[in-house]
Protein backbone atom coordinates (compact mmCIF):
# COMPACT_ATOMS: atom_id res chain seq x y z
CA UNK A 1 0.00 0.00 0.00
CA UNK A 2 1.72 3.17 -1.33
CA UNK A 3 0.93 6.46 1.16
CA UNK A 4 -1.77 7.96 -0.89
CA UNK A 5 -3.80 4.82 -0.75
CA UNK A 6 -2.72 5.41 3.45
CA UNK A 7 -4.26 8.38 3.33
CA UNK A 8 -7.16 7.57 1.59
CA UNK A 9 -7.74 4.70 3.50
CA UNK A 10 -7.52 7.07 6.86
CA UNK A 11 -9.85 9.29 5.68
CA UNK A 12 -12.24 6.40 4.86
CA UNK A 13 -12.00 5.10 8.54
CA UNK A 14 -12.49 8.52 9.88
CA UNK A 15 -15.90 9.15 7.41
CA UNK A 16 -17.14 5.44 9.01
CA UNK A 17 -16.13 6.36 12.48
CA UNK A 18 -17.89 9.83 12.16
CA UNK A 19 -21.19 8.32 10.61
CA UNK A 20 -21.01 5.81 13.00
CA UNK A 21 -21.06 7.78 16.15
CA UNK A 22 -23.64 9.86 14.88
CA UNK A 23 -26.17 7.02 13.90
CA UNK A 24 -26.00 6.03 17.59
CA UNK A 25 -26.25 9.59 19.06
CA UNK A 26 -29.54 9.97 16.68
CA UNK A 27 -30.70 6.04 18.26
CA UNK A 28 -31.40 8.32 21.13
CA UNK A 29 -33.10 10.72 19.87
CA UNK A 30 -35.68 9.44 17.22
CA UNK A 31 -39.34 9.92 18.66
CA UNK A 32 -42.87 10.00 17.95
CA UNK A 33 -44.62 12.78 17.41
CA UNK A 34 -40.97 14.24 16.60
CA UNK A 35 -41.02 16.89 13.47
CA UNK A 36 -38.64 15.26 11.33
CA UNK A 37 -36.74 18.35 10.02
CA UNK A 38 -35.76 18.30 13.39
CA UNK A 39 -34.46 14.73 12.85
CA UNK A 40 -32.63 15.59 9.34
CA UNK A 41 -31.08 19.15 10.77
CA UNK A 42 -29.55 17.39 14.33
CA UNK A 43 -28.10 14.45 12.02
CA UNK A 44 -26.35 16.82 10.18
CA UNK A 45 -25.15 19.46 12.39
CA UNK A 46 -23.95 16.19 14.36
CA UNK A 47 -21.63 15.03 11.13
CA UNK A 48 -20.66 18.88 10.26
CA UNK A 49 -19.79 19.36 14.42
CA UNK A 50 -17.30 16.02 14.19
CA UNK A 51 -15.71 17.33 11.11
CA UNK A 52 -17.39 15.18 8.47
CA UNK A 53 -19.87 16.64 5.76
CA UNK A 54 -23.38 15.07 4.66
CA UNK A 55 -22.63 12.72 1.75
CA UNK A 56 -26.25 13.47 0.91
CA UNK A 57 -28.81 14.65 3.13
CA UNK A 58 -30.92 12.64 6.04
CA UNK A 59 -33.10 10.23 4.76
CA UNK A 60 -36.45 9.78 7.01
CA UNK A 61 -38.66 7.24 5.77
CA UNK A 62 -41.67 6.51 7.37
CA UNK A 63 -43.95 3.23 6.53
CA UNK A 64 -44.40 2.15 3.71
CA UNK A 65 -42.01 4.64 2.28
CA UNK A 66 -38.34 3.01 1.80
CA UNK A 67 -36.27 5.11 0.81
CA UNK A 68 -35.36 9.07 -0.22
CA UNK A 69 -37.58 11.32 2.08
CA UNK A 70 -35.58 13.96 3.23
CA UNK A 71 -37.36 17.25 4.49
CA UNK A 72 -38.11 19.70 2.32
CA UNK A 73 -37.55 23.52 3.45
CA UNK A 74 -40.33 24.58 6.41
CA UNK A 75 -41.30 20.72 6.99
CA UNK A 76 -44.14 20.17 9.24
CA UNK A 77 -44.27 16.42 9.10
CA UNK A 78 -43.75 14.54 12.03
CA UNK A 79 -42.98 11.25 12.83
CA UNK A 80 -46.46 8.97 13.26
CA UNK A 81 -47.68 7.23 16.06
CA UNK A 82 -46.83 3.31 15.57
CA UNK A 83 -44.72 4.32 12.46
CA UNK A 84 -41.66 2.13 11.33
CA UNK A 85 -38.89 4.72 10.49
CA UNK A 86 -35.77 4.10 8.27
CA UNK A 87 -33.01 6.67 8.82
CA UNK A 88 -30.28 7.00 6.42
CA UNK A 89 -26.94 8.62 6.69
CA UNK A 90 -24.03 9.83 5.02
CA UNK A 91 -20.52 11.20 5.59
CA UNK A 92 -17.51 12.29 3.37
CA UNK A 93 -14.43 13.24 4.14
CA UNK A 94 -12.58 14.90 1.70
CA UNK A 95 -14.80 13.22 -0.81
CA UNK A 96 -14.35 9.20 0.86
CA UNK A 97 -17.71 8.29 1.72
CA UNK A 98 -19.97 6.02 3.90
CA UNK A 99 -23.50 5.22 4.13
CA UNK A 100 -25.39 3.65 6.89
CA UNK A 101 -28.97 2.80 8.30
CA UNK A 102 -31.14 2.04 10.71
CA UNK A 103 -34.97 1.03 11.32
CA UNK A 104 -36.61 2.07 14.76
CA UNK A 105 -40.25 0.35 14.84
CA UNK A 106 -42.86 2.50 17.30
CA UNK A 107 -45.00 -0.47 16.15
CA UNK A 108 -43.99 -3.56 18.02
CA UNK A 109 -45.59 -5.86 15.63
CA UNK A 110 -43.04 -4.17 13.01
CA UNK A 111 -40.12 -4.79 15.23
CA UNK A 112 -39.47 -8.06 13.62
CA UNK A 113 -39.17 -6.21 9.82
CA UNK A 114 -36.33 -4.36 11.67
CA UNK A 115 -34.76 -7.54 13.22
CA UNK A 116 -34.77 -8.91 10.18
CA UNK A 117 -33.05 -6.56 8.46
CA UNK A 118 -30.21 -6.39 10.32
CA UNK A 119 -29.71 -10.37 10.43
CA UNK A 120 -29.88 -10.12 6.40
CA UNK A 121 -27.15 -7.53 6.84
CA UNK A 122 -25.19 -9.45 9.51
CA UNK A 123 -25.10 -13.00 7.14
CA UNK A 124 -23.99 -10.51 4.03
CA UNK A 125 -21.29 -9.31 6.00
CA UNK A 126 -20.17 -12.46 7.38
CA UNK A 127 -20.11 -13.87 3.40
CA UNK A 128 -18.67 -11.05 1.90
CA UNK A 129 -15.55 -12.12 0.42
CA UNK A 130 -13.03 -10.95 -2.94
CA UNK A 131 -13.96 -12.65 -6.15
CA UNK A 132 -18.00 -13.86 -5.22
CA UNK A 133 -20.50 -13.03 -7.31
CA UNK A 134 -23.12 -10.38 -6.20
CA UNK A 135 -25.70 -12.60 -7.24
CA UNK A 136 -24.36 -15.04 -4.41
CA UNK A 137 -24.66 -12.02 -2.00
CA UNK A 138 -28.07 -11.54 -3.41
CA UNK A 139 -29.36 -14.92 -2.28
CA UNK A 140 -27.58 -14.90 1.01
CA UNK A 141 -29.58 -11.97 1.51
CA UNK A 142 -33.13 -13.03 0.33
CA UNK A 143 -32.57 -16.35 1.79
CA UNK A 144 -32.20 -14.68 5.53
CA UNK A 145 -35.08 -12.60 5.15
CA UNK A 146 -37.31 -15.69 3.78
CA UNK A 147 -36.51 -17.97 6.12
CA UNK A 148 -37.84 -15.92 8.41
CA UNK A 149 -41.32 -15.76 7.01
CA UNK A 150 -39.95 -11.86 5.39
CA UNK A 151 -39.94 -10.68 1.57
CA UNK A 152 -37.28 -8.52 0.67
CA UNK A 153 -37.19 -5.70 -1.71
CA UNK A 154 -36.58 -7.36 -5.18
CA UNK A 155 -35.58 -3.47 -6.51
CA UNK A 156 -33.93 -1.98 -4.33
CA UNK A 157 -29.93 -2.42 -4.04
CA UNK A 158 -27.00 -1.93 -2.45
CA UNK A 159 -23.84 -0.31 -3.72
CA UNK A 160 -20.47 0.30 -4.47
CA UNK A 161 -19.01 3.55 -3.45
CA UNK A 162 -16.31 5.80 -4.55
CA UNK A 163 -14.69 9.20 -4.07
CA UNK A 164 -17.45 11.71 -4.32
CA UNK A 165 -20.15 8.98 -5.41
CA UNK A 166 -22.87 7.40 -3.57
CA UNK A 167 -23.41 4.75 -6.39
CA UNK A 168 -19.95 4.28 -8.26
CA UNK A 169 -21.14 1.67 -10.95
CA UNK A 170 -21.93 -1.98 -9.22
CA UNK A 171 -24.59 -2.72 -7.73
CA UNK A 172 -25.37 -5.41 -4.67
CA UNK A 173 -28.78 -6.91 -5.48
CA UNK A 174 -31.12 -8.25 -2.14
CA UNK A 175 -32.51 -11.32 -4.36
CA UNK A 176 -30.67 -14.05 -5.93
CA UNK A 177 -30.74 -12.67 -9.83
CA UNK A 178 -28.50 -12.88 -12.66
CA UNK A 179 -25.40 -11.03 -12.86
CA UNK A 180 -22.37 -10.75 -13.43
CA UNK A 181 -20.39 -8.48 -11.44
CA UNK A 182 -18.23 -9.69 -8.96
CA UNK A 183 -17.06 -7.91 -5.87
CA UNK A 184 -13.62 -6.88 -5.93
CA UNK A 185 -10.90 -6.91 -3.33
CA UNK A 186 -10.00 -3.36 -1.83
CA UNK A 187 -13.52 -2.38 -2.93
CA UNK A 188 -16.03 -0.21 -0.42
CA UNK A 189 -18.98 -0.95 -0.78
CA UNK A 190 -22.78 -0.20 1.18
CA UNK A 191 -24.75 -3.88 1.83
CA UNK A 192 -28.62 -2.64 2.69
CA UNK A 193 -31.12 -5.50 2.54
CA UNK A 194 -34.83 -3.95 2.66
CA UNK A 195 -37.64 -6.08 4.14
CA UNK A 196 -41.12 -6.15 3.99
CA UNK A 197 -44.08 -8.84 4.94
CA UNK A 198 -44.66 -11.79 3.25
CA UNK A 199 -48.14 -10.38 1.61
CA UNK A 200 -46.50 -7.20 -0.12
CA UNK A 201 -45.55 -6.73 -3.57
CA UNK A 202 -41.83 -6.62 -2.26
CA UNK A 203 -40.74 -3.69 -4.94
CA UNK A 204 -40.83 -0.31 -4.64
CA UNK A 205 -42.41 2.41 -7.21
CA UNK A 206 -41.31 6.40 -7.74
CA UNK A 207 -43.50 8.24 -5.34
CA UNK A 208 -45.50 11.69 -6.27
CA UNK A 209 -42.80 14.32 -4.03
CA UNK A 210 -39.05 14.63 -4.61
CA UNK A 211 -37.07 16.31 -1.79
CA UNK A 212 -33.60 15.13 -2.40
CA UNK A 213 -31.88 16.65 -5.42
CA UNK A 214 -28.27 16.31 -7.17
CA UNK A 215 -26.09 18.37 -9.45
CA UNK A 216 -25.80 17.46 -13.36
CA UNK A 217 -24.53 19.74 -16.12
CA UNK A 218 -23.65 23.61 -15.78
CA UNK A 219 -26.49 25.12 -18.03
CA UNK A 220 -26.77 28.52 -19.53
CA UNK A 221 -29.75 29.59 -17.86
CA UNK A 222 -31.36 33.20 -18.36
CA UNK A 223 -32.21 33.97 -14.81
CA UNK A 224 -29.16 35.50 -12.91
CA UNK A 225 -30.65 33.87 -9.67
CA UNK A 226 -30.43 30.23 -11.38
CA UNK A 227 -27.26 31.32 -11.98
CA UNK A 228 -25.96 32.20 -8.76
CA UNK A 229 -27.76 29.09 -7.59
CA UNK A 230 -26.38 26.64 -10.00
CA UNK A 231 -22.65 28.01 -8.82
CA UNK A 232 -23.19 27.39 -5.16
CA UNK A 233 -24.74 23.97 -5.90
CA UNK A 234 -22.28 22.70 -8.19
CA UNK A 235 -19.31 23.93 -5.93
CA UNK A 236 -20.69 22.82 -2.74
CA UNK A 237 -22.21 19.14 -3.57
CA UNK A 238 -20.62 18.50 -6.80
CA UNK A 239 -22.01 14.82 -7.73
CA UNK A 240 -23.26 14.33 -4.07
CA UNK A 241 -27.04 14.92 -3.37
CA UNK A 242 -28.48 17.73 -1.61
CA UNK A 243 -31.43 19.30 0.07
CA UNK A 244 -33.23 22.16 -0.89
CA UNK A 245 -33.02 23.38 2.58
CA UNK A 246 -29.48 23.61 2.35
CA UNK A 247 -29.91 26.06 -0.26
CA UNK A 248 -31.48 28.75 1.93
CA UNK A 249 -30.55 32.39 1.87
CA UNK A 250 -28.07 31.45 -1.05
CA UNK A 251 -29.91 33.94 -3.51
CA UNK A 252 -32.83 36.58 -1.82
CA UNK A 253 -35.78 34.27 -0.88
CA UNK A 254 -38.39 35.70 -3.27
CA UNK A 255 -36.60 34.73 -5.81
CA UNK A 256 -35.25 31.21 -4.70
CA UNK A 257 -38.53 29.27 -6.10
CA UNK A 258 -38.20 30.17 -9.74
CA UNK A 259 -34.38 30.17 -9.66
CA UNK A 260 -34.33 26.65 -8.05
CA UNK A 261 -37.55 25.60 -10.54
CA UNK A 262 -35.12 26.79 -13.11
CA UNK A 263 -32.42 24.39 -12.82
CA UNK A 264 -34.94 21.55 -12.75
CA UNK A 265 -36.53 22.02 -16.02
CA UNK A 266 -32.87 22.83 -17.85
CA UNK A 267 -31.44 19.90 -16.06
CA UNK A 268 -28.87 21.91 -14.61
CA UNK A 269 -30.05 19.34 -11.52
CA UNK A 270 -31.83 16.25 -11.56
CA UNK A 271 -34.38 14.79 -8.31
CA UNK A 272 -34.88 11.82 -6.77
CA UNK A 273 -38.28 10.27 -6.23
CA UNK A 274 -38.92 9.18 -2.40
CA UNK A 275 -39.74 5.37 -3.21
CA UNK A 276 -43.02 3.43 -1.98
CA UNK A 277 -43.50 -0.11 -1.60
CA UNK A 278 -46.30 -1.00 -4.40
CA UNK A 279 -49.04 -2.17 -2.20
CA UNK A 280 -48.58 0.11 0.41
CA UNK A 281 -46.92 -2.36 2.92
CA UNK A 282 -44.25 -1.10 5.87
CA UNK A 283 -40.64 -1.12 4.96
CA UNK A 284 -37.55 -1.84 7.10
CA UNK A 285 -33.69 -1.32 6.41
CA UNK A 286 -30.21 -1.84 7.25
CA UNK A 287 -27.33 -0.75 5.99
CA UNK A 288 -23.16 -0.46 6.36
CA UNK A 289 -20.35 0.20 4.30
CA UNK A 290 -17.48 -2.44 4.29
CA UNK A 291 -14.00 -2.26 2.68
CA UNK A 292 -13.40 -5.85 1.20
CA UNK A 293 -10.50 -7.15 2.61
CA UNK A 294 -8.51 -10.58 1.64
CA UNK A 295 -10.50 -12.84 3.87
CA UNK A 296 -13.89 -10.94 3.90
CA UNK A 297 -14.41 -7.32 4.60
CA UNK A 298 -13.89 -4.60 7.08
CA UNK A 299 -17.04 -3.03 8.75
CA UNK A 300 -16.46 0.76 8.31
CA UNK A 301 -19.40 2.27 9.92
MN1 LIG B 1 -27.97 4.69 2.75
MN1 LIG C 1 -26.77 3.16 0.35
Amino acid sequence: MNSHDKEALEKLRLSGKILRETREEMKGFVREDMPIIEICEKAEALIHKKGGKPAFPCNVSVNEIAAHYTSPPNDTARIPKKSIVKVDIGVHVDGYVTDTAFTVSFNPEYKILAETAEQALKAAIDNIRPEMPTSKLGEIIEKTIKSRGFKPISNLTGHSVGRYLVHAGTSLPNVSQLSFSKIKLGGVYAIEPFVTLPDAVGRVEDGDKATIFRFLKSKSVKNPYAKQLMKYIEENFRTLPFAERWLEGVVPNEHHRDAFRELLTSKAIMSYPIFVEISRKPVAQAEHTVLIVQNGCVVLT
